[in-house]
């Protein structure tokens, strides 16, 4: 299942950020996910319950931010949200490939003591 691989990559990192501050718990994580990452909120949510199950990070809650797409015309210049893989202008019809945010899933936030 993809979103547990990402969530233990997740999970790697927060790890890393509570060790390097010496915190004893992981409480909360932000994440940023873009609604074209392909990654379904529900299945990332049970994925966290899992991975964050045992150890420093039991309890830990998430913070999950899903994020619109946003693509810009290279013919007009117009900004759009598309809505398949494909990113046709609505203005001009120009298939756009410059992607400005939406693809990304990051940690945005930790907290840990
Ligand atoms: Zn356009």
């Amino acid at each position: 299942m993809h979103e547990l691989a990402l969530m233990e990559e997740v999970r790697r990192i927060a790890m890393a950020a509570a060790a390097a501050e010496g915190a004893q718990r992981i409480h909360s994580v932000k994440l940023t996910v873009g609604r074209l990452s392909g990654v379904d909120p529900g299945a990332l949510a049970f994925a966290f319950e899992v991975v964050m199950a045992d150890g420093i990070s039991q309890g830990a809650t998430l913070d999950l931010e899903v994020v619109p797409t946003v693509c810009q015309c290279g013919g007009c210049g117009q900004r759009f949200e598309p809505v398949d893989v494909i990113h046709a202008c609505p203005r001009c019809g120009e298939l756009s490939s410059e992607l400005l945010a939406g693809r990304e899933l990051e940690v945005t936030g930790l907290e840990v003591s």
